[in-house]
């Protein structure tokens, strides 16, 4: 499907107007300092909303954190691409694979030490032996949702079915709430699971940059990778399952390097309640989804 354009005029920057002669060809890191003069500052993340009356009731307080509430617009909705002209310098890195006895704590604990949020795309099947881990997650303030149980490319729509159901219970056996996303495995879209998914309500979600860290690089390119391309509003591809661990290598350089320049690293439900919040607004962009 062809990509909805309006150009608008008012209330953007010169640099965000020129933004459609950058897809034409100019050199990315030039424009891209170019706007950080002109860019408008980051406004304040949004704190997380408080959980459900019947949730935080049924639970210990310390489950209470974060939101993995999707704005309405985007239940049920494919994301492929980030929103055009979005002004504020977020970023939404995402782990898909996990979660790893041993590599996903190194990333728990490089996000902490860094304040960085992030999602975490589990599959059932490792998640049902390290359920503290998805606890850890949530209890951190992260996003966790579901990659399938079994990372199947293909299934019917029973198996589909119970992949969806099996990983959403493992999740929620863990940190007591249901998941809210769902990224289906090597991104295929057109199967049974992202059908089933989006016909449950979850917003699947792709990527829109990649760390390339399924590919045998180590980790300084890995972090290169993700430094050199980022625009805001971009969600991050990376990995934390089993061999992954040049992935949790380089994460402090992307931290360290994209924090410096002025991105927040915030969840996918964050991000698209970022997203909802500023093409709601009289100034906002037009949506663009697939
Ligand atoms: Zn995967």
């Amino acid at each position: 499907m062809p990509e909805t354009h309006f150009a608008r005029k008012a209330g953007v920057p010169p640099c965000w107007r020129g933004r459609s002669l950058l897809v034409a060809g100019l050199a990315l890191g030039i424009v891209l300092v170019g706007c950080a003069k002109t860019a408008p500052p980051p406004a304040p993340v949004p704190k997380p909303a408080a959980p459900p009356a019947a949730a935080s009731a049924a639970l210990p307080a310390d489950l209470g954190l974060g939101d993995w509430t999707v704005p309405e617009r985007y239940r049920g909705e494919l994301v492929t691409k980030r929103v055009r002209y979005f002004p504020r310098k977020l970023l939404a890195l995402t782990f898909d694979d996990g979660p790893n006895p041993t590599i996903t704590p190194q990333v728990l604990k490089t996000l902490a030490a860094h304040h960085a949020h992030a999602t975490f795309f589990v599959l059932g099947e490792n998640a049902e032996g390290h359920r503290g881990l998805l606890r850890q997650m949530a209890d951190a303030g992260h996003a966790v949702g579901s990659h399938s149980y079994h990372h199947l490319y293909k299934a019917s729509t029973e198996v589909a079915k119970w992949n969806l159901e099996k990983t959403a219970a493992v999740i929620e056996r863990s940190t007591g709430r249901r998941p809210t996303l769902f990224r289906p495995p090597g991104g295929f879209t057109n199967g049974a699971l992202a059908r089933l998914a989006r016909e449950q309500g979850y917003a699947v979600i792709l990527w829109t940059i990649s760390s390339a860290d399924t590919t045998k690089i180590g980790p300084p390119v890995i972090a290169r990778n993700i430094i050199h391309t980022p625009n805001p509003g971009d969600i991050v591809l990376m990995h934390d399952g089993s061999g992954h661990a040049r992935t949790a290598q380089a994460l402090p350089q992307i931290l360290e390097e994209l924090g410096a320049a002025g991105f927040q690293f915030v969840t996918v439900p964050e991000l698209l309640r970022a997203w909802a919040e500023w093409q709601a607004a009289p100034e906002g962009g037009p949506v663009v989804r697939e």
